[in-house]
């Protein structure tokens, strides 16, 4: 079916596995209203997948050779995932003209640069809603609706399988192994997780949301990462005491001087304390959420499912929908803006409070010693706890210690760190969390 006096654009579905099989399934079901939306009929002139024995397709040309869709297509969407050979294939679309839509932030993290830079010299469109953070509308909102303003920090919660682990760690009181197994049953946590658990699928959002949201060049390479596979319940119930629920963040941050001129941008992921209060400590099970400090306006939260095929398909029509109607206007939407060219600055210059756990001894004049080590790097501590013993250590003479410090960078909490655990009456820095949200 089409919409008749409507000029028809050729749409090539590159991937037809979770995500790309509800696309498919959007663009039947939805052609005519599609259709009126962009000014133009979208034929889906075919779908390449690796196996399509006994697969329906809802009648739409399937092959096994991807690259053979490209020519002659207006828009190519790209939802195979992985490096190669969605890259070649992604260029191969721009050089025939091509407008683009990915959700692959795997590629876009390691090799945006060529990417945009390729649309943008042949003119054409490259859109990439779905590749953080699901259905969540965040690109586009800071790519348009943010351009007026200066965006100086992000919070996000961009990875739904760590936030359903620590969640469930929190609410359910399981240990970490069991709350894994459960959202690899749930089908949330693949076969292997490690691409969640140890931060690389966020680490890929931070580095997209950095480069959107500071107009300036972020890979994958420049964003700290740390995974949350040594959160333990006794983090989790540490926090709780203190007010606070262990979130998995990726952290964006414009840094300035003191004068106030920008001297860069730090992306980092890890796991983080954050007050019960905020609106991040609410985020439950595994979706997503980002939480946008911009001098203008303010705080502003997104908030959604971060995967799922049917979620992904609505972030993934819409630019669709945009290409289209870039491509019945003739003006493609707004290119790569790198403009500011913000250095990428290590974590070490990051400035945040922190959460330490430690083992002391049991003596007097022991809190003295540490709060020294803390003053010597300028840090100021903000509250102390001591907590009840675990009755299986308790009676060894040691005690658990909880340190809330005030502001501090990384660089003078990791000196610090290294000299407590070299101070005799500390037996064990047991942890340390960045707290965020304050
Ligand atoms: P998927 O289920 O593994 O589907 C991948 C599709 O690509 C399959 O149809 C596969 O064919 C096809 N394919 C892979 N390599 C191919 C090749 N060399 N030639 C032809 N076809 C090939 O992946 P997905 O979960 O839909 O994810 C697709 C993209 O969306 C990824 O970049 C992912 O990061 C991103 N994304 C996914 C989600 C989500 O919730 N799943 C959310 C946001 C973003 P077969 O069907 O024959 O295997």
């Amino acid at each position: 079916m089409s919409v008749p006096g409507l000029p028809t654009l050729r749409v090539a579905l590159l991937g037809y596995g979770v995500v790309g099989s509800e696309v498919g399934r959007l663009l039947a079901v939805e052609a005519d209203d599609l259709a009126l939306r962009c000014g133009a009929n979208l034929e889906l002139t075919g779908v390449a997948v690796r196996h399509p024995a006994g697969r329906d397709f809802r009648g739409v040309p399937v092959t096994t050779d991807p690259a053979s869709l490209i020519p002659g297509a207006d828009i190519v969407v790209e939802l195979m995932g992985g490096i190669d050979p969605a890259r070649e294939l992604i260029l191969d679309a721009i050089g025939h003209g091509a407008a683009v839509v990915t959700a692959n932030k795997a590629l876009l993290a390691q090799d945006g640069p060529t990417l945009y830079e390729a649309a943008d010299k042949a003119g054409v469109d490259l859109y990439y809603e779905a590749a953080v953070a699901g259905a969540i509308p965040i690109v586009r909102a800071m790519r348009e609706s943010l351009a007026g303003d200066t965006v100086t920090r992000v919070l996000g919660i961009v990875n739904g399988t760590t936030n359903y682990v620590l969640d469930h760690m929190t609410r359910d009181g399981l240990p970490y192994g069991e709350a894994v197994r459960r959202a690899q049953e749930l089908g949330y946590a693949e076969a292997d997780p490690t691409a969640d658990v140890e931060g690389f699928d966020a680490a890929s959002k931070a580095a997209i949301l950095a480069s959107i949201g500071f107009h300036t060049r972020v890979g994958i390479g420049d964003v700290y990462r740390e995974g949350i596979t040594g959160v333990t319940p006794e983090d989790i119930a540490t926090a709780r005491a203190g007010g606070y629920v262990v979130k998995p963040l990726a952290v964006i941050e414009r840094v300035r001087e003191a004068g106030g001129a920008d001297s860069g941008v730090i992306a980092r992921v890890h796991p983080a304390l954050v007050p019960a209060a905020h609106p991040l400590a609410s985020v439950r099970e595994a979706y997503n959420a980002v939480f946008v400090e911009a001098e203008a306006a303010g705080q502003l939260m997104f908030y959604g499912p971060g995967a799922g095929g049917r979620p992904t398909s609505s972030a993934v029509v819409g630019d669709i929908v945009a290409a289209a109607r870039g491509r019945v206007s003739g003006h493609p939407g707004p290119g790569e803006s790198k403009y500011a060219a913000l250095p990428a600055l290590g974590v070490g210059r990051a400035t945040t409070r922190y959460q330490l756990r430690l083992k002391v001894a049991d003596r007097p004049g022991v809190l003295a010693g540490v709060a020294r080590l803390f003053a010597e790097q300028g840090i100021s501590i903000n509250e102390v706890r001591q907590r009840s013993l675990d009755p299986a250590t308790a009676g060894d003479g040691l005690a658990d210690l909880v340190i809330i410090t005030h502001v501090a960078t990384d660089d003078a909490l990791r000196t610090t760190v290294s000299r407590l655990a070299e101070l005799d009456p500390v037996a064990a820095v047991t942890s340390v969390f960045r707290v965020e949200g304050l």
